[in-house]
């Protein structure tokens, strides 16, 4: 083996630690004399403070352009302020897919604007890249909180935008103005902007170039590079490159994908084969796929009414995308080979049937997953139907997919899935394609984002392997950071955004940081849940007759009897101790907190507890408590949860 080691001492000089060129120096001899991958060398680096004093000269007078991350520094998604002096715009206001651990089944997460509302005089428009919730959904929300700022985009995201509104009253209120994105260049206030085409899953999809009164900011949205995409045109790179030469100071650029190796594969071969099983396939062919993958949707459509087999769509959100899609002739077809889904797919020949339906992974409602567990409405599956899943497995959710394609095949349908044959290709560029990106734009700062921390390290170390300047590549943690564009260079700031979480459940909107329902979600969903009630005599404040209890997911049947009267009696006792001291709530709120110490000694779980009581007169048999309280009885904040 040879001794690297010796080598380096004997053979090389130290670098100097402070000139601009000495990393790139340092890079080249240590891949020289160690033979190691630059990753590794890089991560080095990551311990520095991140307001660490910029080497560059500000002026003391000078406003900086500022970035600001609401979302995309933390989750796959995308809304990031743009900010000088009077003038402020927004670029994507998507929502972050609510993980269960932290939300306990809340809808979504979406950015808080609470500093964008606090200049609300400065903003003067929302840019959209693209329709895919990570990127427009929490419109809804936001628009009408912001006074229905003017949206600038294209006509598929305006069209998918509006059908995200479910209020026709809300609809009517959102201004937009939709972009030439072939040769406009629009302007607003101190800001001039232009579009340029990428690839992704869903037609229009723009990268966008921002040219402030400083400097450029490119933010590339989600993309792909496709130079043989199946429904739209490939991504413009004259014009990125064009904007590339003319000098772009700040890259905000996409990270999802940057850490696979070579290309990532065109739609064109997933057309083809989509194509060869449509055609080939005897049977009835159910497809499925995310409804935001509109490309693949569009694909399937084309393709089985030019085999002449009838399309039948599953899922609100398939039916909501395909009729803006046919309002604006992406989907041209006759209207008898697109159907909304109904009993005739199962009058019709097998071999004329094609099912396009959505299949969203995180969600067991989605039409595919109804149908795996033989729920659906209108279709029943049979032997030999075929299921093609084009998309890809998200990471956290292979056991439930293990279990959903084991149902099947024990059922003997048919699967197809990229592991067969290529039937999905990604929506994100792969390594090449960013490296293609970066050489074309030639950023002098660029911030690795859509993602969190540890993919967008692995997106700064693609950069450092291309001997990017790792000084100038801005690594804030997390969403509140603030990036400030000077004349002589970019920083992040010393002044942070104090953000809330914002959860969607139902009709609700609050801060995690405030509510205690997603706190008692998470222990109930661990412990169970144990409630009881007292009946208490209005005068002499006695128990009267038995204490019911009842529990959820707490006490398996074999130890109920034991266990609920061991609790019933320690309850009694507690009670008769301190009835007499304190008032009843107050009573109740003590015996909580005993009663949880108690449970925990005696079968190790902490389940939530919802004491209640009623008071019963019982010499006149009429309750003197009032209205209110016999409805609410005790608040959470009553039971204790401070
Ligand atoms: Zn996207």
């Amino acid at each position: 083996m040879q001794n690297t080691k010796r080598t380096v001492s004997t053979t090389t000089r130290k670098p100097s630690s402070n000139n601009r060129t000495s990393n790139r120096w340092t890079a080249r001899w240590v891949r020289k004399n160690y033979n190691v991958n630059l990753t590794k060398w890089s991560k080095k680096d990551t311990s520095k403070p991140l307001n660490k004093k910029p080497d560059f000269k500000i002026k003391s007078w000078e406003t900086p352009v500022k970035v600001g991350s609401l979302l995309g520094l933390e989750q796959v998604g995308q809304c990031i302020f743009i900010e000088y002096k009077n003038d402020m715009i927004l670029v994507d206001a998507g929502m972050e897919f609510a993980s269960w651990d932290l939300t306990m089944w809340a809808d979504y997460i979406i950015p808080d604007i609470s500093y964008v509302k606090k200049n609300i005089k400065k903003l003067k428009g929302i840019l959209l890249t693209h329709w895919h919730l990570d990127h427009i959904w929490a419109l809804r929300d936001i628009l009408p909180e912001l006074n229905y700022p003017t949206l600038y985009t294209t006509p598929l995201t305006l069209g998918l935008v509006k059908k995200s509104f479910e209020d026709p009253r809300n609809i009517k209120k959102i201004k937009y103005k939709l972009v030439d994105t072939d040769t406009e260049i629009i302007k607003i206030g101190c800001f001039s902007i232009e579009f340029a085409g990428v690839n992704h899953n869903i037609p229009e999809t723009y990268a966008i170039s921002i040219n402030t009164p400083k400097w450029t900011i490119f933010t590339s949205a989600d993309f792909k590079i496709d130079y043989t995409p199946s429904i739209d045109k490939p991504a413009d790179l004259a014009k990125i490159s064009r904007i590339g030469t003319e000098g772009v100071k700040f890259y905000i650029w996409d990270s999802l994908n940057s850490w696979k190796q070579w290309y990532v594969q065109s739609e064109k071969v997933i057309w083809d084969n989509l194509s060869d099983i449509i055609r080939k396939t005897p049977w009835r062919l159910i497809i499925a796929t995310f409804a935001t993958n509109v490309w693949r949707s569009i694909q399937v459509i084309k393709n089985a009414v030019k085999n002449n087999k009838v399309v039948f769509l599953s899922g609100r959100s398939m039916l909501n995308n395909i009729e803006v899609c046919k309002e604006l002739w992406y989907v041209n077809v006759p209207n008898d080979y697109l159907r909304k889904l109904d009993k005739t797919a199962d009058e019709m020949p097998d071999n004329k049937v094609v099912i396009l339906s959505t299949w969203a992974q995180w969600e067991e409602f989605s039409a595919l997953a109804r149908m795996a567990r033989w729920e659906h409405a209108q279709i029943q599956l049979r032997k030999w139907d075929t299921i093609l899943l084009s998309s890809t497995v998200i990471p956290w959710n292979e056991r439930a997919m293990m279990t959903m394609k084991n149902n099947l095949v024990n059922k003997q349908i048919n699967l197809i899935t990229n592991d067969d044959m290529d039937v999905h290709a990604s929506w994100h560029g792969w390594a090449e394609d960013h490296k293609l990106m970066l050489h074309l734009l030639k950023p002098d700062y660029f911030m690795p984002f859509y993602m969190d921390a540890f993919p967008r390290f692995a997106h700064k170390n693609l950069a450092i392997d291309m001997w990017f300047d790792e000084e100038k590549i801005i690594m804030p943690e997390q969403n509140w950071s603030i990036i400030e564009l000077y004349d002589n260079g970019v920083k992040i700031s010393d002044e942070k955004l104090k953000l809330n979480t914002i959860l969607i459940d139902g009709k609700w909107v609050w801060h995690l940081s405030w509510e205690y329902v997603i706190r008692a979600r998470k222990i109930m969903s661990e412990d169970g849940m144990l409630t009881f009630i007292l009946k208490i005599d209005t005068n002499t404040k006695e128990i009267i007759g038995n204490i019911q209890i009842e529990s959820r997911w707490f006490v398996y049947s074999s130890e109920v009897k034991k266990i609920h009267t061991d609790i019933v009696n320690y309850i009694r006792k507690k009670y008769n101790l301190y009835y007499k001291k304190m008032w009843t709530k107050f009573v109740l709120k003590k015996i909580k907190e005993e009663l949880t110490n108690y449970i925990v000694q005696i079968i190790w779980r902490e389940p939530m507890i919802v004491p209640m009581f009623v008071y019963i007169n019982r010499e006149s048999i009429k309750s003197d408590i009032n209205e209110e309280d016999a409805i609410i009885w005790m608040t959470l904040e009553e039971q204790g949860w401070e």
